[in-house]
């Protein structure tokens, strides 16, 4: 019987859902050889891949991580630390315990120089178990998202003035385990290509969401807010001409991450 998808995004999945039960000889032919993979990723042969166990243990991991943000709710998720989500994965047989593979892929991404994918920005988080308090961030309203209290608090609201109300708040705090997950979704995506996760999205030891940064939007926009287009929306023009913070991802950045016109830096 023919399956039928209900998005491209489901189409991908399942593929890399047959990929991750093949043997390992047929992994990488297929990966090297799937249309699913024939867009701009994988024509490098530079590139740095997870290895064929490695992937198979990053679907497991990810699936885990979303059982956990379903377990604890999306604004929880956004800043649990990595020990909490131990002791749920140890307390709550709907997300099960994290195997030893799963913690020595964690322990890879976390703590592996980064450059040797040619990523090259700053490390925000040396601590893995890193605790975000609540006394330091507020819950921004129908986001899910929070904010450091401070300058990022201040530079939202003051945005919200000289912009509009169409301008919102599309991620805020990230700890350790957001934004590993968000990292493992992205790997897991790009067929454990690692040099192109990393262009994609900063390691989870890496991120500016972990100490001050946010990320904004056009309101009702949804995943278009975090591409290019974004760039060509009147809140963007007028957040340009603003003084009081700054893009940190622009063209061609030293970092070596993707343009993200969305990318609030808190100067
Ligand atoms: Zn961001």
């Amino acid at each position: 019987m023919q399956r039928t998808f209900d998005s491209e995004q489901e189409k991908v999945d399942s593929k890399l859902d047959i990929i991750t039960t093949m043997n390992r000889r047929h992994f990488l032919t297929t990966i090297s050889l799937s249309p699913v993979f024939a867009n701009d990723y994988f024509t490098d042969s530079n590139d740095i891949y997870l290895s064929y166990q490695e992937f198979v243990t990053l679907k497991v991991l990810n699936k885990r991580l979303k059982r956990l943000r379903r377990f604890i709710g999306y604004g929880n998720f956004n800043i649990v630390s990595f020990k909490d989500a131990l002791f749920y994965g140890r307390n709550y047989s709907t997300i099960g315990l994290f195997t030893k593979d799963e913690l020595a892929l964690v322990d890879k991404l976390f703590l592996e120089n980064p450059e040797q994918y040619g990523f090259f920005g700053t490390k925000t988080c040396t601590d893995i178990n890193n605790k975000i308090s609540a006394k330091d961030i507020i819950k921004v309203p129908h986001t899910g998202h929070y904010l450091f209290k401070g300058k990022p608090v201040e530079d939202y609201s003051k945005l919200k003035k000289d912009i509009g109300h169409t301008l919102v708040l599309t991620s805020g705090v990230r700890n350790v385990v957001k934004q590993l997950s968000l990292y493992c979704n992205k790997l897991y995506h790009n067929g454990g290509n690692i040099t192109q996760a990393s262009i994609q999205i900063a390691p989870p030891a890496y991120s500016y969401h972990t100490v001050s940064d946010f990320d904004v939007g056009r309101r009702g926009w949804g995943y278009k807010n975090f591409t290019d287009a974004f760039a060509s929306t009147l809140e963007f023009k007028k957040m340009k001409k603003l003084d009081y913070i700054s893009m940190r991802y622009k063209k061609n950045n030293s970092d070596g991450v993707r343009f993200e016109p969305w990318h609030v830096e808190v100067i």
